[in-house]
């Protein structure tokens, strides 16, 4: 599979892009490059000093010269050392800014996706785009740059003062080079694709174990019962990651055993040419020099087989910077009009109204989920909506908020199109409660702020006596304080969807969604969530979705969906008398209620 992928290459757009990221920190990026250069010259010393100790402390037996220059040498390097401590500090600094404000920047983009991009998405890769893509281009951005600015200096530096100490061994020393760098290649481009493969199997595994062991996933396979199944596809998943695993381990040993191999020939071919010129009575060969070339030339060494796994690194960072940079550039397709209308909450009096809209979730297919739908709801009015599973009535009510836009026709409160409102103010007009309550994982109190951060205590006790959950809260130990969601205290349905409608009053908007739950709750709780919900729509226009038609019984205006349209509106009685679809729906219920008494 990998081997039929085009390469990744390093473009010059995205090369752009990276650089830009260091815009804000061109001063701090200059000083470390500054320090870097400093502390690549201090280490060029101590083979130098290595030189004066072998060729005139030994010779002349001069313990001074000797005490001296090892004297200088331990101090050099002790300063070395100390600077490349601060580069490296100053690179992970300047690299942890870009990569929070990346993460930020991604977050926040992502926050103003539309619905459609998180139903059409698997939250496990957003997740790993966020986490550990960015992540991964970590490295780059805090070591590579850094080293390979100090990998260029060693060697350029390493070879002009092996110049300066013999010209004829820097030849040699040189020439075997291009001869290992092929082998590099070689390794190199191999280490590029085993490194691809881990991470896309790692990515592989990463999403099963997301879907399957989340409390839904989990759910699911203790219901449906396909463990067993599900434990094969793991075990394939995770087969294939330990191959590419003992691949990649393979590879270092690989890599490793041609370092020693190079590392080991070369001196002793330097050694062999220097013997030889030395026998044929070259008088500028000393035994310093010597010790001090192949000093530089190992110096020189590791700098290089650096830069040549440069470009394999570059690459295969490259594909990460591009997965991050593909969600970056992901438009909103819900986006705020240019001087957008305020619409503050006190003064919007709740008139919502569509013309004709028409919408569908696949813009590219031909068939629309919701078409030519046309009704006014006036300020303060209940409006039902009833209807077969996938008429489309969520959909409709998904408008009104703007978590998706129409794709014909207009949805306007109190004359306005939606489109044309500031989504601050229109997130702050509409509330809903929807059958699925998203609970944080944090206590029932913050929970209960989201809806209005400056709520007093005295508010919230208020809101929550009004939902009818008060009480029950206050029983437990912690009281407000419990903490809730996915791994704190279990609220039952019917709990949690109190707290929701405690979260609706507390926000306090004037045009209302509820979405019913499904789920039959106990007579108790279903009394206790009408009263909630009674005193919720007060003096609101609200939408609600109602499969219990009981609820709706005195609606000002109840539409019968089916297909995405509405095939019949009126109140009960009229649609009764109509002897249609929703006298259809309220004999079944009818009848079906009769049955179990
Ligand atoms: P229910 O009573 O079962 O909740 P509904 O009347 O609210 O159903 P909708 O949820 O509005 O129906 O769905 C209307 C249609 O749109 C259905 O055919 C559904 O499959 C489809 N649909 C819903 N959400 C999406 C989505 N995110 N992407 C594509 N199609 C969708």
């Amino acid at each position: 599979m990998i081997e039929n992928e085009p390469a990744i290459s390093i473009n010059k757009t995205s090369l752009r892009r990276i650089a830009g990221l260091f815009n804000d920190y061109r001063g701090e990026v200059i000083i470390m490059f500054v320090t870097v250069l400093f502390g690549v010259l201090l280490g060029l010393a101590p083979p130098f000093l290595l030189k004066v100790i072998i060729d005139q402390g030994l010779q002349s037996k001069s313990l001074d010269i000797i005490s001296r220059y090892s004297l200088y040498t331990i101090l050099l390097t002790l300063l070395a050392a100390s600077v490349t401590l601060l580069y490296g500090y100053q690179s992970v600094v300047i690299g942890q800014k870009v990569m929070r404000e990346m993460r930020n920047n991604l977050f926040t983009h992502l926050q103003g996706m539309s619905l459609r991009f998180f139903t059409s998405t698997r939250t496990g890769d957003i997740q790993t785009r966020l986490i550990s893509d960015i992540g991964g281009v970590q490295n780059v951005v805090c070591n590579t740059f850094v080293d390979a600015l100090s990998n260029v200096a060693i060697v350029i530096s390493a070879i002009a003062a092996m110049l300066y100490m013999d010209w004829r061994l820097t030849l040699l020393a040189l020439g075997l080079i291009p001869v290992f760098a092929l082998l590099g290649k070689v390794v190199g481009d191999f280490a590029r694709d085993v490194r691809k493969g881990t991470q896309e199997q790692t990515s592989e595994l990463n999403s099963l174990m997301q879907e399957n062991l989340s409390v839904s996933g989990a759910l699911l396979g203790k219901t449906i019962g396909r463990a067993d199944v599900l434990a094969h596809k793991f075990d394939v998943e995770n087969e294939k990651l330990a191959v590419w695993m003992i691949k990649s381990s393979v590879l270092q040993y690989v890599f490793f055993g041609m370092f020693r191999i190079i590392t080991q020939i070369i001196p002793a071919i330097i050694y062999w040419l220097a013997g030889w010129l030395m026998f044929r009575g070259d008088r500028s060969i000393s035994v310093g020099l010597l010790v001090s070339f192949s000093a530089l030339q190992a110096r020189m060494f590791f700098p290089l087989t650096g830069l040549m796994g440069l470009q394999v690194e570059l690459i295969s960072s490259m594909a990460l910077f591009d997965r991050i940079f593909e969600y970056m550039d992901k438009p909103f397709d819900v986006q705020e009009a240019p001087n957008a209308l305020a619409l503050p909450r006190g003064q919007v009096k709740g008139e919502v109204a569509f013309e004709k809209v028409g919408f569908k979730y696949d813009q590219e297919s031909d068939d629309w989920t919701l078409e030519d739908i046309t009704f006014k709801a006036h300020p303060g009015q209940l409006i039902a909506l009833v209807g077969p599973s996938g008429a489309g009535k969520t959909t409709l009510t998904y408008l009104i908020p703007r978590l998706y836009d129409v794709d014909a026709g207009r949805v306007t409160i109190d004359g306005h199109d939606v489109r044309d409102i500031s989504l601050e103010d229109l997130k702050q007009a509409v509330g809903m409660v929807t059958q699925e309550t998203y609970l944080v994982h944090t206590t029932i109190r913050e929970n209960l702020l989201i809806a209005k951060p400056d709520a007093t205590d005295e508010e919230l006790i208020k809101a929550c006596e009004a939902a009818a959950i008060h009480a029950h809260i206050a029983s437990l130990p912690d009281g407000y304080d419990t903490v809730v969601g996915e791994r704190g205290y279990k609220l039952s349905g019917g709990e949690k969807q109190r707290v929701a409608i405690a979260r609706a009053i507390l926000k306090n908007p004037p045009i209302l969604i509820l979405d019913e739950a499904t789920s039959a709750l106990d007579t108790h709780s279903e009394r206790l969530i009408q009263a909630a919900l009674a005193k919720l729509t007060e003096g609101r226009t609200t939408f609600a979705i109602a499969h219990r038609l009981s609820t709706i019984l005195n609606a000002d205006l109840i539409m019968a969906m089916k297909d995405g349209r509405v095939v019949e509106s009126g109140r009960h009685d009229e649609l009764l008398k109509l002897d249609g679809l929703y006298a259809k729906l309220y004999h079944e219920q009818f009848e079906v209620a009769r049955a179990m008494r």
